[in-house]
């Protein structure tokens, strides 16, 4: 019987890239810093400083400091635009099905992103983080570039053999092989309605 249930969190618990339309972001970012400026003046900029509308945030205002002595308009466009953009393209997992498993299971992420991103964008996405029990960064502990350290950690935490813990996660390799090893039930899901399905829950938006 699951007692615990694993989740991935990129393209697990939600689907599609936060940051698919970058460019057009950091286009209108710099737009906004350099009013004067056209397009092509504006990666004529960036590539005097070797850079590109990729390019780091911070790369990117050092050079505006660097080239105009301040990075204001930048940071006064990106704190009031940061959310305009990047979520048009995703599906993020209805929080419901979240709240509905946590009554059932004790439920973790181990994640290859960072905490503080993974409870920022909950905060946005009306997920209450609290539901995990515990939220792991992927941080190659032990120099074992795995996730199966986070995997048996859980274990040892919870105090249940592996085949009562559930893994689901997007990338085989990275999610589910570590956790088949350990003797971990998986589920590989590849959009959200496979896990909607696999819960059967309806997902009424
Ligand atoms: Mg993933």
């Amino acid at each position: 019987m699951i007692k615990v249930i694993i989740f991935d969190f990129d393209s697990t618990l939600h689907t599609g890239e936060p940051w698919s339309n970058w460019h057009s972001y950091m286009l209108d970012t710099l737009h906004y810093a350099l009013p004067d400026y056209d397009q092509k003046d504006i990666l004529n900029f960036l590539s005097k400083y070797g850079l590109t509308l990729d390019s780091l945030t911070s790369l990117i205002a050092n050079a505006l400091i660097q080239e105009f002595g301040t990075a204001e308009k930048m940071v006064e466009f990106q704190s009031h635009n940061i959310y305009r953009l990047d979520y048009q393209k995703l599906e993020i997992i209805n929080p419901k099905l979240l709240e509905d498993l946590s009554k059932k299971y004790h439920l973790y992420i181990v994640s290859n992103s960072p905490i503080e991103s993974i409870k920022r964008h909950f905060g946005h996405w009306g997920i209450n983080a609290e539901l995990f029990k515990n939220i792991y960064f992927n941080q190659f502990e032990n120099k074992n570039p795995t996730k199966s350290v986070f995997y048996q950690k859980i274990m040892s935490d919870e105090q249940v053999a592996p085949d009562e813990i559930l893994v689901i996660g997007d990338n085989v390799t990275d999610d589910l092989v570590p956790a088949k090893n350990l003797g971990m039930q998986t589920f590989h899901t590849t959009k959200l309605q496979d896990i909607y399905d696999y819960f059967e829950f309806e997902n009424n938006k």
